[in-house]
């Protein structure tokens, strides 16, 4: 038999999806790590189970206890389907910039989702120190803290890192991913360069981030913006810090919307849109070290997230990035 014990055990051992026509056209072997397919629908679910077992761990979680974020979404989904399974409250604070289909999920698992004006982390009422602020006053409430919270990087080195080297049978040249906690990026980095210090280790990033001025010059001065949700970053989180880095490639809105519709069309697969930074910058990582190469990325969520924007043509020309 092989049956999974409810919802905390089947987060993760997701499949690594060979991306065929990029992998064509650029003589690499692109392959995807099929986050999408965790039960609650990303990357995010195996930060939230490892930092909510964390607190359980060390005693500071308690039965009937409130999970408390602040999240661009995918966290605080992660989140809410575990407090159900495990019988905690959650409670979500979310910049009101994100879209609909997370506000409407959050409500539905029945968290309790407090929107924010989205304002830069410097602003004491950026949504991550209002959601630090809101779990202080709160009694039997622990702060996920996703940022800062080292859980988060660990669930990646000892669950994602482990996976994409078996499935690759160690054969792996190169892993690229957006960061938005850096959790994803920093813990298989991590995990990659322990068994194998030449596999190169790349930071992709949107406009309007700071990680690819950081890596090439030091110094974080983002430029642009983006349509992308949940990536991308003007500080140095605590799970980035120390995370091994080689290089860094910056994709923009225009390059996503290309890749994430090549992705629907013709690989059949329906992105949210920090998978056209990951695949995008995996792209541009082939043309830079050449063919014959394998490069590993990540699949982050699915596009019914982003039905109302980058699948809406109406919202798409708005942002003058109607693809041809
Ligand atoms: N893509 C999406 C859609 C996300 O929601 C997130 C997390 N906010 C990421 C990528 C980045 O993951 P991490 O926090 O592990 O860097």
């Amino acid at each position: 038999m092989d049956i999974k014990n409810g919802f905390v055990a089947t987060v993760g051992n997701t499949p690594l999806i060979r991306l065929n026509s990029f992998s064509e056209e650029t003589g690499c072997e692109i392959l995807g790590k099929a986050e999408f397919l965790n039960p609650g629908g990303s990357v995010k679910d195996r930060a939230a189970l490892y930092i909510i077992e964390d607190a359980e761990r060390k005693g500071i979680l308690k039965p009937g206890g409130t999970v408390v974020e602040g999240t661009a979404g995918n966290t605080g989904i992660g989140l809410a389907h575990i407090c159900n399974a495990k019988g905690y409250k959650c409670l979500i604070i979310i910049p009101e910039t994100q879209s609909q289909e997370k506000i409407d999920t959050l409500k539905t698992l029945g968290a309790e989702v407090r929107l924010v004006p989205a304002v830069p982390y410097k602003d004491p009422n950026n949504y991550v120190k209002v959601s630090g602020r809101v779990a202080a006053e709160m009694d039997n409430a622990i702060w996920a803290n996703q940022f800062e919270n080292l859980a988060n990087r660990q669930a990646h080195y000892e669950t994602t890192g482990p996976e994409i080297w078996s499935q690759t049978d160690g054969k792996v040249d190169a892993w690229v991913a957006a960061t938005g906690t850096g959790g994803t990026y920093a813990g298989v980095s991590m995990y990659l360069k322990e068994k194998n210090p030449d596999i190169r280790c790349v930071v992709a990033d949107p406009m309007g981030s700071g990680l690819y001025s950081y890596v090439k010059t030091g110094e974080i001065t983002p430029e642009g913006s983006s349509i992308t949700e949940g990536i991308g970053n003007s500080r140095i989180t605590g799970n980035m810090e120390g995370a091994p880095i080689d290089d860094a490639i910056q994709v923009d809105d225009r390059e996503c919307i290309r890749v994430i519709y090549q992705l629907l069309n013709q690989e059949g697969l329906f992105m949210g849109g920090s998978v056209g930074i990951n695949v995008g910058a995996a792209l541009a990582l082939a043309k830079q070290i050449g063919p014959g190469k394998t490069i590993v990325t990540v699949l982050c969520d699915g596009g019914a997230r982003y039905q109302s924007r980058i699948y809406n043509r109406e919202w798409l020309a708005s942002k003058g990035l109607l693809p041809s």
